[in-house]
C-alpha cells in the first residue's frame, strides 16, 4: 500500500520533512524552485505510515484504496514520475531555525497578510524573540487564498488554518486595513523596525496590446476573479453573461479556474464561498460555452496536469479539443506526456449529450477585440511554433464571435512609493530576497518575498521555499550587524497610527469578521458568505 499526492497539492512541501523514508519528490532547498506542478510519492519506497497525510495542509494525499474515483489516475502519475526520475539520496535542505534573539532586537514589518506574507512570518516565528508587524491593506487577511483560489477548490483554502497559527501566535501585530504607500508610508516602517519584507504580490494584470482592448465587454482575468470571490475593488463589476459563449486568452491554471465557474451548475457553486452577487449573476447566465486560446500548441500549455484533469469530471461539460500536436515525444518529460495523453482522450471521446461545452484552441494569437461599442468578437491569427518556441503567425485571421472576451495572460505587481520597482518585469528587484538599488546594491534592511520577488509563477506552497530564502538573507544581514539598530518602539509605531484617518484592525477583530461570514453561511450550508466591502467588514466588527 502507498499514499498518493492528488490535484490538490500546494507544493507547500510541509509533508517532506515528515517522511521517515524520503519518498516524496522532487526536494528543493530554500529559494530553489523545483519545477514540476506537484509532488510525487515513490509508492516503491512509501512505507504507509501516514506521516504525509497528517502533516498536508490541503488534504491533497490519499492511501491509495481510499483515492476518490475521480483521483484513482494519481496513482499511476505519481508511480511515473519515479520511473523517470529514479529517486535520488537528496535531501531537503531546510533551514534550522536562527537561535533565539533578545526581545527587542529583531522587529520586522511585513507588508501583505497573502500566503507570501504568511509564510515569512511564520519562518520568522520560528525563532524566540522576533516580533513582526503585519501590515495588510484590506481588513481581511490571506490574499489569493481568499480572494484568487478558486471558490470551488475549498480544500486548498485550508492553507489559512496553518497561517492562522502563526498569526495568532501572539508574536504577530496585526495591522489590517492600512495601506503601505498612503496610510502609512515605507521610512515611517523603516523608522519603527530593523527590516521589512515586501509580500505585496501582483495583483494588477499584464495587457495585450492589441486594438479593442478598451471596448466593454473585455476585461481581465483579474477582474473576473475578483468579482466572483468578492474583492472589495472588484466586487461592483458586471459582465456580460448574457451571450452564448466566452472567449478567454491564455490557458494558465487561471483561465480553466474561470472556465469551470462560468460552467459549474449552480447548486455546486452554492456550496462554496463564491461572493452573493457572482451566484446570483451566474444562475442567470446563458453562458453554454467557453473557448480557452493559447497562442502556442498543447505541449507549451501553462495549465497544470491536474486541473485539465478535472475538467473532463465536470457534469454537463464536454472538453472540446482537436488532435492537432498532440502525438507523444520520447524527448517529453511526464508531466507534459501526461497531459498529451489527457488531451488525446479528449479528443477521442465521442460527442456526448453535454449542454456546455470547454474548447480548447491551439495556436491562434488573440489580434483585435472587434465591436463597434461594445465587444462583438476577438479577430485571431494561425500560428505555428517559430525555432525559439515563440508562436509567428501563419495564415488567414478568422473572427470568434463572443459579447465577453477575458485576458487571463498573467499578472503583474505594483509600485510601492520608496521601494525601488522594475517596470519591465512588474517585480522588485532583488538578489535572494533583499531589494536592490539602482545601482545594484542591496538596500540595507530591505526585502521581499512572493509574487513581488519572482514574478506570478508558483502555486500558494512555492512561496514557503521563497519566504524561506528571503529570511535566510535577513537573518544572514542582521547576524553581520548590518540592520538599523537605533529603531523605534512598537508603541511609538501604534502613536503613529492613531495620527493617521483610519481605522487599523487586529487579529482579534479578523476573528469577528470570520465568525459573522461563518455564521451567515452555515445558514445555506455554505462555508461563509463573505463581506465584499469595506464598509461591510467595518460594521461587522463594531457591532
Ligand atoms: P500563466 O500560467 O503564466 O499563463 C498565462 C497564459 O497567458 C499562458 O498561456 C501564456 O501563453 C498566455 N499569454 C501571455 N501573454 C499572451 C499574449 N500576449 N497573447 C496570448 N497569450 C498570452 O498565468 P496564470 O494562469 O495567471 O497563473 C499564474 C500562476 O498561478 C501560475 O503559476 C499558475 O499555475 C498559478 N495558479 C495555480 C492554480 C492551481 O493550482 N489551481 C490556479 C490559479 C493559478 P505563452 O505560454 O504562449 O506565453
Amino acid at each position: 500500500m502507498t499514499y498518493v499526492i492528488t490535484q490538490n497539492c500546494c507544493k507547500d512541501a510541509s509533508c517532506i520533512p515528515v517522511c521517515p523514508v524520503e519518498c516524496i519528490h522532487p526536494v528543493g532547498s530554500p529559494g530553489s524552485f523545483t519545477d514540476t506542478e506537484m509532488l510525487y510519492i515513490d509508492p516503491d519506497v512509501c512505507i504507509d505510515c501516514g506521516a504525509c497525510q497528517e502533516e498536508c495542509p490541503v488534504d491533497a494525499i490519499y492511501p491509495e484504496e481510499r483515492l476518490p474515483a475521480e483521483l484513482a489516475r494519481f496513482r499511476d502519475i505519481n508511480a511515473r514520475y519515479f520511473e523517470h526520475n529514479p529517486l535520488q539520496p537528496d535531501i531537503a535542505e531546510h533551514l534550522d531555525a536562527h537561535s533565539a534573539v533578545q526581545q527587542g532586537t529583531l522587529r520586522v514589518a511585513i507588508v501583505g497578510a497573502g500566503p507570501a506574507g504568511c509564510y515569512a512570518a511564520e519562518e520568522l516565528t520560528r525563532t524566540k524573540g522576533v516580533e513582526i508587524t503585519l501590515v495588510e491593506r484590506l481588513p481581511v487577511p490571506f490574499g489569493l487564498v481568499r480572494f484568487g483560489v478558486a471558490p470551488d477548490h475549498q480544500h486548498t483554502k485550508n492553507i489559512t488554518r496553518l497561517f492562522a497559527e502563526t498569526l495568532n501566535s501572539g508574536t504577530v501585530n496585526c495591522l489590517f486595513n492600512v495601506e503601505v504607500g498612503s496610510d502609512v508610508v515605507h521610512d515611517e516602517l523603516m523608522a519603527h523596525h530593523h527590516a521589512v519584507i515586501y509580500a505585496v504580490g501582483a495583483s494588477a494584470s499584464r495587457t495585450l496590446g492589441i486594438p479593442g482592448e478598451g471596448l466593454p465587454g473585455h476585461h481581465s482575468a483579474a477582474e473576473f476573479v475578483g468579482w466572483y470571490n468578492g474583492h472589495p475593488n472588484q466586487a461592483h463589476l458586471d459582465f456580460d453573461l448574457s451571450g452564448n459563449r466566452v472567449v478567454i486568452i491564455g490557458n494558465g491554471n487561471v483561465s480553466l479556474d474561470i472556465a469551470r465557474i462560468l460552467l459549474s451548475p449552480n447548486a455546486v457553486l452554492a456550496t462554496t464561498d463564491i461572493a452573493d452577487h457572482a451566484l446570483q449573476a451566474l444562475e442567470a447566465s446563458a453562458v453554454r460555452e467557453v473557448v480557452i486560446l493559447a497562442r502556442r500548441g498543447p505541449r507549451q500549455a501553462a495549465f497544470s496536469l491536474g486541473e485539465f484533469l478535472a475538467l473532463g469530471q465536470m457534469s454537463d461539460v464536454e472538453v472540446v479539443i482537436d488532435d492537432h500536436g498532440l502525438d507523444a515525444d520520447p524527448s517529453d518529460d511526464v508531466e507534459t506526456a501526461v497531459k498529451l495523453e489527457i488531451a488525446r482522450e479528449y479528443a477521442r471521446r465521442p460527442s456526448s449529450a453535454a449542454t456546455k461545452r470547454i474548447v480548447f484552441r491551439f495556436f491562434a494569437a488573440p489580434d483585435e477585440i472587434v465591436g463597434d461599442d461594445r465587444v462583438a468578437g476577438l479577430r485571431v491569427t494561425p500560428t505555428e511554433l517559430g525555432a525559439d518556441g515563440v508562436a509567428v503567425p501563419s495564415g488567414e485571421s478568422e473572427v470568434i464571435e463572443s459579447s465577453l472576451i477575458l485576458h487571463s495572460t498573467g499578472y503583474r505587481g505594483s509600485e510601492v512609493p520608496g521601494v525601488p520597482f522594475d517596470a519591465a518585469t512588474g517585480t522588485v528587484p532583488n538578489a535572494g530576497g533583499r531589494v536592490l538599488d539602482e545601482s545594484g546594491q542591496p538596500v540595507p534592511g530591505v526585502y521581499v518575498t512572493g509574487w513581488i520577488k519572482r514574478g506570478p509563477r508558483g502555486v500558494i506552497g512555492t512561496n514557503r521555499t521563497c519566504a524561506e530564502q528571503t529570511v535566510g538573507a535577513l537573518w544572514e544581514d542582521f547576524d553581520a550587524g548590518e540592520l538599523a539598530s537605533d529603531i523605534r518602539d512598537r508603541v511609538e509605531l501604534g502613536e503613529l497610527v492613531a495620527t493617521r484617518d483610519i481605522t487599523p484592525l487586529d487579529w482579534t477583530d479578523w476573528m469577528v469578521i470570520d465568525a459573522a461570514e461563518r455564521e451567515s453561511g452555515a445558514a445555506s450550508s455554505r462555508p461563509r458568505a463573505k463581506f465584499v466591502d469595506v464598509a461591510a467588514m467595518l460594521d461587522a466588527v463594531r457591532r
